[in-house]
């Protein structure tokens, strides 16, 4: 690839600070975040105003915000590559959504699937989880995203961010906004150990990436099975074992398991433990060392995080006057003479 077309492609993804972050973010998005610091401009953000749909309590929100930032860098997201910083560091962005929200129809807000299954699962139908795509595609569209890596759950989101951006453009006879692309990992669904996809807001589901060791062996070797004895045939394909396996393990590792599996020979208690091995093989050691350095040393991540908003406030900047403009609300200028 070309310097040009490297520089030319911006990749722009979030995560909420709703919870720890599990296998389900790191193989349907993060992982593919830190591949492509090498391939374009990322720019990666801790969804803290979304989260606030579900976590009321400020300590938490402000863990969870420093957990996912810590988490990133210890995972390999470097900070002279890519831009990582807090959503509600960039306050043009909710300011963005308002203005979004006023060409875009009911009937396609209704159309999103995430609220409803949100809902079912119990979580309360504020007008903030109602308004989520809205404040996800000013998220998207205020950088001039061209692409959104992320999981499956996502791409109905991305699809509505077009739309919106497609209506302000036709509203304001202006092309404002750049329609983006969403890009899918190699597993845009991961499924966690409840039988459902892994989520935040299911906490036995998860297995946090850097949960403590003994968190993660209790609940691997707590993951239900049906009670097939160790020489009976199994079927591989509906067990989270050996699912949650494939991300981690070599093709060699893999077909082992699975042989074991389809010809009897291979107990669901070894099969528990080879997924351990390999957690701890991948998420383990340096990792989890760096990861720990971050907790000693907070500011650390602070910087990143004040560092990154800085420089990406400046990128939101021409497109927000252009939106002023097209719109009719006083420009910056305008607004910075209330300072007066
Ligand atoms: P969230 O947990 O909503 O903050 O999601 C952060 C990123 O992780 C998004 O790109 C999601 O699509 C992705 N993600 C979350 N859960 C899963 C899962 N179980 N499998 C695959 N991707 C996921």
């Amino acid at each position: 690839m070309s310097s040009e077309t490297k520089k030319s492609i911006r990749y722009l993804s979030g995560v909420q600070p709703s919870g720890r972050l599990h296998l389900g973010n790191y193989f349907g998005a993060i992982q593919n975040h830190i591949r492509l610091q090498d391939e374009g401009e990322c720019l990666y953000f801790i969804a803290n105003y979304h989260s606030l749909t579900t976590v009321q309590d400020p300590e938490a929100l402000r863990r969870y915000t420093f957990m996912a930032a810590a988490d990133y860098l210890a995972l390999g997201l470097d900070r002279t590559k890519a831009f990582l910083f807090r959503q509600s560091d960039v306050p043009e962005v909710t300011e963005l959504a308002w203005i979004l929200s006023t060409v875009t129809g009911m009937g396609l807000m209704e159309r999103a699937h995430s609220f409803k299954d949100k809902v079912a699962r119990g979580i309360v139908p504020t007008l903030g989880l109602f308004f989520y795509p809205a404040l996800m595609a000013a998220d998207i569209l205020i950088y001039q995203s061209d692409k959104v890596p992320v999981g499956q759950d996502q791409i109905q989101h991305i699809e509505m961010a077009r739309d919106m951006a497609g209506y302000f453009n036709h509203t304001f006879k202006k092309e404002v906004f750049k329609l983006p692309e969403s890009v899918l990992s190699q597993t845009p669904k991961v499924m966690g150990l409840t039988g459902g996809k892994m989520s935040k807001s299911d906490e036995a589901s998860v297995i946090p990436i850097f949960g403590e060791p003994s968190e993660i062996k209790k609940k691997v070797m707590s993951i239900v099975t049906d009670s097939k004895g160790v020489a009976e045939p199994k079927d591989p394909d509906n067990n989270v074992i050996y699912l949650l396996y494939q991300l981690l393990a070599s093709a060699e590792e893999l077909s082992h398991m699975e042989n074991g599996f389809r010809q009897g020979g291979m107990g669901y208690g070894d099969a528990k433990k080879l997924l351990l091995a390999k957690l701890e093989e991948i998420f383990g050691g340096e990792k989890r060392e760096k990861r720990k350095k971050m907790d000693e040393k907070p500011d650390l991540v602070e910087d990143v995080l004040i560092e990154s908003a800085k420089k990406v406030r400046k990128i939101v900047a021409p497109t927000m006057e252009q939106v002023y403009e097209v719109v009719g609300i006083p420009s910056s200028q305008i607004k910075k003479r209330l300072l007066d």
